[in-house]
Order: C-alpha cells, then structure tokens, then sequence
C-alpha cells in the first residue's frame, strides 16, 4: 500500500531515515517495520523562525517495494528523417531527446569537447590561467550548464512540462530529490555523469554526437534553411535547432552578416559576492552557531530598485566557488558553481544591475554585445586574474589594502571595481548593497565578503527573431539563451523541447 502525508519535522527528521521512518509511523500509528520507504514528493524550508522546520509531503511505501516517483520516456530508433542540432547544452540536448522520442535522428554538432575532456581545459584555465576557447566553462559538452550548481528551478512554467525535464535528469542518473525539492540541485560533481548518460542514450538510439565539430554557416536553398557548414568544409543537411548559447558571439556575426533577423537586447550586470557561507547559514537560519547538522547551506534572494532599474541577487551558489567563464582571449567573465554538497566555505551570487539599451552608446543591433565585449576586456588582466574589492571598500569607495582569501583559482588583484565597471552599473550596486545591508539589520554588509569582476553573461545580449512556430526561416529553428528565449538550464531545456516539437509536427505534415 502506498499513502501520502504533510509533514512538518525537524530537520534532523528529514534528513535521517530511521527518524523520519518514526515520525511517519507514529502519525500513521503504523510500525515502522512495515515501512519499506519513505519518498518526498514536495519538500522546502520554512527558516521564519530560529526553529527552523522542514515541511513538504510524503510517500511512505507500507508492505511494499520503494518506486520511482517518475513516469520513464520512451525512445524510438532514430529510422527517420536527420535533424541538425547546433549546440549540445541544455536547449539542444533536450531537443535530441525530443527527436528521440518520435525516432527522429538527432545529428548534435559541437564546437568544443566531450565533458570529461573539458574537465581538463577548464581545469588548466583555473591553475595556469591558460583558456582554450573551444573548450572552457561555457562551450563543450552540456553547454553552459554543465559545470555549474546545476540549480534546476525556473520561474517560467507555462513554458512547458517542468516535471518532464527533472524526470528525464533522473531518468539519466540524477537524483530523484530533484523532484521533491522546492529549489533543486544537481551539482558540478554529477552533472557530467548525467549529460554523457544523454549522450549514450542519444547515440545508442541512432542519433550522432560530433565533438570538435564547429559551425561557421548556414546552407540555404532561397528563403529555406537546408543543413550547416563547418570550420572544416564538412556540411551536415536537414532542419536546423540552433541552439548555440549566448557565449557564441561568433555566431551572432556571421547571422548577422548573412542577414538574417536580430534584435538587440537588455541584460543585466555586475559582480560576484563572495561572503563566508557560516555568514549567510547565520544570517538565513538566525542562529550564530550556523546551520548545524542536518539543514542544507543556506542561500538568499535580494531585490531592489535603484533609479528605475533593478539590483538583484542572480545564481547564488551556496557552498561554492567562483569560476572564471572566459570564453575569447584577453576578456575575462567570472560565475559561480558548486558540488551537490554544497559543502564548501564559502557563498558566491551574481549581484547585478538591469542595463538598458538606452544605458549605452551603441544603439545598432550588435551594439549590446560589443558593450559586454568591452567591459570583459576592462576586467581582463594577466592569466584571467580578477579585480577584486571588499564590500565595505567598495561601498565607501576605498582600494582594498588587503584581500581575504577566495575560491578564484586564477587568483586576484585589488582593485576599485568603480575604475573596472560603467558608473552606470557600480553606482547602482553600491546603493543596492546599502539597500540589502538594511533589510538584514547590517549583516550581510561585511569586509569579509568580496565582489569579483565581471558578471556579464546573466542573459543573452541578442535576441535571434523567430514566430509562434519558432522558425526565422523554414528549416531554421532558433532556440535556448542564445536565441533569447531563455534563461538558465530549465528554461533552456523546455524551450529545446518546445522547438523539437513544433519540428516534429511540421515533419509529420
Ligand atoms: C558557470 C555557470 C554556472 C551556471 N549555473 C546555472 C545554474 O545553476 N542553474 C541554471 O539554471 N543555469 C545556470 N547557468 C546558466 C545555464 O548554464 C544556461 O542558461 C544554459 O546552459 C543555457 O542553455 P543553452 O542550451 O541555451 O545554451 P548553452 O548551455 O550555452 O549551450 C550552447 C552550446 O552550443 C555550443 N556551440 C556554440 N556555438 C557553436 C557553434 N558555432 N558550433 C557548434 N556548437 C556551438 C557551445 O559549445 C555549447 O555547448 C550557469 C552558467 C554557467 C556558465
């Protein structure tokens, strides 16, 4: 027999299973020894008080064998038509599965290399400060994703089936908690496992993978899109899903050189903030002897205005590290991730600030982009080292004499964040921070915390036109952040799925 139940326990109970077996046989008035398991299917923190609790709903498994909690997807042997998928992050990997399921063969060509090789690369950036620009944080196997905190929430919803894209994770290795908890993680350390398992599901139902496989053009046969050149001459035909990130500045170029439509686009801009994370579990769980045990490392969320346009807190990455996401040459771009544990000491987030077309001097449609460009080239010095200030420095304006230590591996250097950002950008977050420090009665503005430059690739600088049908041009299916249709891994995957979909329909007449 299989019965539902609220619960509200603490976290200790949450957290061991024997406990948690206890309380639900007590509220059951069951023995525990007739609970084979107990399954989460809605799970989050409630920290109002200093008594935190943890509260969500159930699935206890009485008499019989503990079961999956998602519906498995079925895939067909790929005996149709081919289909290009430029790009294999989030958008396209999900779009391949999509193909999959109706047996499509999904062709995936990729500029950089498979995960567990860029692993290397991106491990070389950090020590040596050396950056392959095909391979790197951003380009590769799983995309932008794929070494990131893996935070699996969105906000977009209507967009499609959420639960389809966390089965598919779990279907592919990831943890079945995904689907209970209110803010789900995979973490860098498991998210590779679960892409090259995509991967192996791709290629063992008839799709291809090509590594090292850059696109430079599109084929066209008068207003139709019919297949993708390389770098090295080869051409690969049928529909094309491009779904290419918005770190592939490249691809921009030669779409807009061959005319097709764009439309710039505002983002968002700013820093890292790295704090102590026992600071933040103090702060978020109101207790100065930290998290304890049993509660997860705490993040947070801020909001503000400052002169018509929005502060905010972007990505936090509990128990994490910043990462340097360079993508071209003297240009640097710092992130955050962290490991399924979230277990290190330190708490980094994006805190950036809204910036307009009308912020900037170059109004044509790659204008935002070339902003972005020369704001990464501002922060860049040698071996991807990144400028570095405290945050009470930074809000009063002073060179930090001294920097503590940080989780960027290529290393700091002390700078006025002010000489490194627009005004535009600095000024806003500075009364930001001042704004954040009084919603917290002063605890999060703190010297032991660090702003590091520069967060730049929060959403995509362009947007690449397409109608309700997500063509452009038949045959020509842009989709995912680099289009501008999405932003961050679920996002992406739904909007990847979305466009496989409507394909699929044309395909079917
Ligand atoms: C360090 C880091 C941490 C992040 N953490 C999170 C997080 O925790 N949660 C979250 O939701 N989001 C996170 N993000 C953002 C998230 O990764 C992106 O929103 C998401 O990956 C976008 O998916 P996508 O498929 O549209 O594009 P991408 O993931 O950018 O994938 C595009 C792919 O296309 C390939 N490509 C580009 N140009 C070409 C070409 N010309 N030819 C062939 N291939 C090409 C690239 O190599 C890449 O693999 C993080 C990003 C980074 C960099």
């Amino acid at each position: 027999m299989i019965k539902e139940l609220d619960v509200v326990l603490r976290p200790e109970e949450a957290e061991v299973s024997e406990k948690l077996k206890l309380y639900v046989a007590n509220k059951l008035r069951i023995k525990s020894e007739d609970i084979n398991g107990v399954r989460f299917i809605r799970k989050s923190i409630d920290a109002r008080r200093m008594d935190v609790k943890i509260q969500g709903r159930v699935r206890v498994f009485i008499g019989e064998k503990e079961r999956v909690i998602y519906s498995l997807t079925n895939f067909r042997e790929a005996t149709k038509e081919s289909v290009v998928i430029v790009g294999s992050g989030p958008a396209g990997l999900f779009a391949a599965l999509t193909l999959l399921e109706k047996g499509y063969r999904p062709i995936i060509l990729e500029r950089g290399k498979d995960v567990h090789k860029r692993r290397v690369d991106t491990a070389t950036l950090s020590r040596d400060g050396v950056l392959d620009t095909e391979s790197n944080y951003a380009f590769g196997e799983g995309g932008a994703g794929a070494f990131s905190d893996g935070k699996l929430y969105t906000r977009s919803v209507k967009r499609g089936d959420v639960n389809k894209v966390l089965s598919l994770f779990c279907q592919h290795g990831a943890s079945q908690d995904i689907l209970s908890d209110t803010h789900p993680h995979i973490g860098t350390d498991k998210l590779p496992r679960v892409i090259e398992a995509m991967r192996n599901t791709i290629i063992s139902f008839g799709g291809e993978v090509h590594f090292n496989t850059k696109v430079t053009s599109l084929i066209r046969k008068g207003e139709r899109v019919i297949g993708v050149k390389c770098s090295d001459n080869r051409e690969f035909m049928g529909p094309v899903i491009l779904a290419t990130g918005h770190s592939a500045r490249d691809v921009y170029r030669f779409l807009y050189k061959d005319g097709y439509s764009l439309q710039a686009k505002d983002v968002a801009i700013g820093v890292r903030l790295e704090h102590p994370q026992a600071l933040i579990d103090e702060m978020q769980y109101h207790n100065k002897n930290g998290r304890g045990l049993y509660l997860p490392a705490a993040s947070y969320r801020f909001v503000t205005q400052v002169r018509d346009r929005g502060v905010y807190s972007f990505c936090m990455c509990p128990g994490g590290f910043v990462v340097p996401a360079s993508t071209e040459e003297g240009a640097l771009v710092v992130n955050g991730m962290s490991p399924s544990s979230r277990g290190g000491k330190w708490a980094n987030s994006g805190m950036v600030v809204q910036l307009k077309m009308e912020d900037i001097p170059y109004q044509d449609t790659l204008g935002m982009m070339r902003y972005l460009e020369e704001v990464e080239r501002n922060c860049f010095s040698e071996r991807y080292k990144a400028p570095c200030q405290r945050m009470v420095d930074f809000i009063e304006n002073r060179e930090s004499s001294t920097l503590p230590k940080v989780t960027y591996a290529p290393g700091v250097v002390s700078r006025k964040i002010d000489e490194v950002l627009p005004e535009i950008i600095s000024s806003r977050l500075r009364e930001g921070f001042v704004d954040f420090g009084r919603m917290t009665r002063g605890r999060f503005v703190t010297n032991d915390a660090v702003l590091i430059a520069p967060e730049t690739r929060t959403s995509s600088p362009v947007r690449i036109l397409r109608g309700d049908d997500f063509t452009q041009l038949e045959g020509l299916y842009p989709v995912g952040e680099g289009a501008g249709y999405a932003g961050g891994i679920v996002s992406a995957a739904l909007d990847g799925i979305a466009a496989a979909t409507e394909l699929v329909k044309k395909l079917e007449g």
